[in-house]
């Protein structure tokens, strides 16, 4: 029998594991300097949750989630956003009450039954910030702020940030009726999604990618001629504020995000590079959804963005060939010997240091090959010779030279850093 992962799910291996926790504790750092704290939600919610604030007519909600019965009868679904789980655990947990701005951020996986292509997986994970509480301009800048500190430390560049306001409910239906009319006689042109969907949520039809939805809407009215007084000034209030913290953006007036939350500002960061792997996340404002989930009035701003395709953007990383740590390599069959490796490993453990003992009984020379592979620079000797002189043997893999110490300047010497590979 031969088991395989399903479709669309990967296993994060040793080897890439290390870039993973490097976004993961900069995304962390860069919250913590921000003042955002973690918040972990469970990784499954009722149903309706979702359908109810994603929207019906999302994709997600429509054709994407993990939804079954659990064996309670109950309809529950993974998760295939964050920000949902985060406004539910604001309302029942009492964050509501507390003093706002309340200022929280996510990391782990999300579901979505998608069709499996680069960067994109069934089980995917996102890294998101949302803010409750404060609804100027500011704070939008805030959290764009922090993603695009987050993509200069990664060293991810060519994100390009595009914006729009996607309006408030005052302003929104109005626009909304002129898209319905102007799409009417172009209905042809529409992709089937579009044409099911126009009616009910015109706006996805702006920034659908198919080419007969895109001629459909060349000409068509936009969101920003139609925007209510306050709407407009938000909008450009965040972009003078973006001016004058010189982050780059790029206006577009068809961007409007899959999910139904949105209110006035929306953004995405696009690779500019020509890449179909999507953008690497986006989020926006949402002011309404906390009073349509049942609580007070408050204004909210998040972002999203898909740790998969900002690996993919990070290109691949200067290797440090050398592990830091040492290999302790000792006489096979020798009780004596094995002894002293192990407890030398636990001593370098409480000192901090990497200390990987020999387990498997194999030959001194097959120890060393793997002390090599395994990219240890330093291996610590332990023979019958050493255990007799008290002595151990401290060998440099790339040179291959050997000292011998005492045990006391031993630990001295291995926990002393290691320089270049190429000095000595
Ligand atoms: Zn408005
Ligand atoms: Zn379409």
């Amino acid at each position: 029998m031969e088991f395989r992962a399903p479709r669309g799910t990967r296993d994060i291996l040793p080897s890439e594991i290390g870039r993973w926790q490097h976004l993961e504790s900069c995304f962390q750092e860069l919250c913590r300097l921000h003042g955002f704290e973690e918040i972990r939600t469970p990784l499954f919610e009722h149903t309706e949750l979702f359908s109810r604030s994603v929207g019906e007519e999302s994709d997600i909600v429509s054709k994407e989630m993990y939804t079954f019965l659990d064996r309670g009868g109950r309809q529950v679904t993974l998760r295939p956003e964050g920000t949902a789980p985060v406004v539910r655990a604001y309302l029942q947990r009492g964050l509501a009450s507390q003093p706002q701005p309340v200022k929280l951020y996510y990391y782990g996986p999300m579901f979505r039954y998608d069709r499996p292509q680069a960067g994109r997986y069934r089980q995917f994970h996102q890294v998101g910030v949302e803010m409750y509480g404060a609804g100027t301009p500011a704070a939008d800048l805030e959290v764009i702020s922090l993603c695009t500190s987050f993509f200069n430390r990664l060293g991810v560049n060519g994100a390009e940030l595009q914006l729009n306001s996607v309006g408030c409910s005052r302003c929104r239906p109005p626009y909304r009726e002129r898209l319905v009319s102007f799409l009417k006689p172009r209905e042809e042109l529409l992709c089937a999604d579009c044409r099911r969907r126009h009616r009910e949520n015109p706006l996805r039809v702006l920034d659908c990618k198919r080419p007969g939805c895109r001629r459909a809407i060349t000409g068509a009215p936009l969101l920003a001629e139609y925007l209510c007084r306050e709407c407009s000034e938000h909008f450009l209030a965040l972009l003078r504020l973006l001016d004058r913290s010189n982050i780059p953006y790029r206006e577009n007036p068809y961007l409007v995000r899959g999910l139904d939350y949105y209110t006035r500002t929306a953004f995405e960061f696009v690779p500019r590079e020509g890449n179909d792997s999507g953008s690497l996340g986006g989020g926006g404002r949402y002011d309404d959804l906390v009073e349509y989930c049942g609580g007070p009035a408050t204004p909210a701003v998040g972002v999203a963005l898909g740790v998969e395709r900002i690996l993919l953007a990070m290109g691949e990383p200067e290797g440090d060939r050398y592990s830091p740590g040492v290999y302790i390599a000792c006489a096979p069959g020798e009780e004596e010997a094995e002894v002293e490796a192990l407890s030398l490993a636990r001593e370098l453990r409480d000192l901090g240091v990497v200390a990987e003992p020999e387990l498997t009984g194999r030959s001194l020379r097959g120890q060393l090959k793997l002390a090599n592979r395994k990219g240890y620079r330093r291996v610590i000797i332990i023979g019958p010779r050493e255990l007799e002189q008290g002595l151990f043997t401290l060998r440099d893999m790339v040179g291959g030279s050997q000292r011998e110490y005492s045990r006391s300047d031993l630990l001295a010497e291995v926990t002393r850093p290691v320089s270049g590979p190429n000095s000595e």
